[in-house]
């Protein structure tokens, strides 16, 4: 494996930032101020990663075109691995295709599943309906229903004073309230992402405030069998024992390094470019990938 010789033991200066998510997931900014600031802070170029979702990309491309900002498409699919929350990045891959479309359909129609057993469940002491928190929704048909809406139909209905409170109490994840969000397993991920024709990684493997216990080794080393392309190493959730614990499993297996920031816009303290992926990664990620490099 030609790659494993370039893997660096320290994070890029220059390349790419590649995990960045926009208001068609939950950033608050819009496609075209994401490659507006990549190209203010120089980045050889920009990857957008919006959750569970590729609604993005054609804003991001028209953006990307008219800065002349090269950009790779990509979304962040949540995943679960035996009852661990895994983050998966996927990139490059042919978003017509069925594995992929018939990944994310079904994902959605269990999540509306679940949004609306939680409902259900707080109905019974809170006034709200199905139809109150339908009337919350305004960013259409692509966004997933899930708890920001009925957050936002219980501040409607007078029972919290703002989101927050509502999330602090009977939308909390501790709540009685509280379904788990379903999710495809990091396997059928990593096979639907091949399938499509696209590179997958998992993101922020060394993350301990998502989760109790982290993503193994020998889970990992599963998925890497199963066609796993590589980690996101520089990321600001691993901590130095985990980039190091990543890397030495990316030099054994020969895997695909990538770092991105994570940017949410104003929604989370992550700056853009803060984390990076070199271009010689990039380079492989858009080989391997289905679709061409967008310039
Ligand atoms: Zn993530
Ligand atoms: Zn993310």
């Amino acid at each position: 494996m030609t790659h494993t010789s370039r893997i660096p033991s320290s994070p890029p200066s220059h390349g790419w930032d590649i995990h960045c998510h926009t208001v068609f997931s939950d950033g608050t900014e819009t496609p075209e101020t994401l490659v507006d600031q990549a190209r203010a802070l120089s980045l050889d170029g920009v990857g957008i990663s919006d959750h569970d979702t590729t609604a993005g990309w054609q804003h991001a491309e028209q953006a990307a075109h008219e800065a002349g900002m090269p950009l790779l498409r990509g979304t962040e699919i949540t995943a679960d691995d035996e009852g661990i929350s895994v983050h998966m990045l996927a990139f490059q891959y042919d978003p017509r295709s069925r594995h992929i479309c018939e990944l994310f359909e079904r994902t959605r129609a269990s999540r509306l599943e679940r949004t609306k057993r939680m409902v259900a469940l707080l109905a019974q002491d809170y006034p709200i309906s199905w139809n109150s928190v339908l009337e919350q929704v305004r960013e259409g048909e692509q966004t997933t229903i899930g708890r920001p809406h009925i957050a936002d139909a219980l501040v409607a209905a007078g029972v919290y004073e703002n989101r927050s409170a509502a999330f602090a109490d009977a939308v909390s994840a501790t709540s009685k309230y509280y379904i788990p969000t379903p999710s495809p397993t990091t396997h059928q991920v990593v096979k639907a992402v091949g399938e499509a024709g696209g590179v997958s990684i998992v993101a922020h493997a060394g993350d301990l405030s998502r989760n109790r216990s982290l993503i193994s080794d020998a889970q990992l080393e599963a998925l890497i069998d199963e066609g796993l392309d590589g980690l996101e190493v520089w990321h600001r959730g691993n901590p130095p024992e985990q980039r190091e614990r990543l890397l030495a499993l990316a030099r054994a297996h020969g895997l695909l390094v990538t770092g991105g920031s994570d940017w949410h816009g104003k929604g989370k303290p992550n700056r853009l470019g803060e984390n990076l992926t070199d271009d010689d990664t990039v380079d492989e990620i858009v080989r391997r990938g289905a679709i061409p490099l967008w310039r």
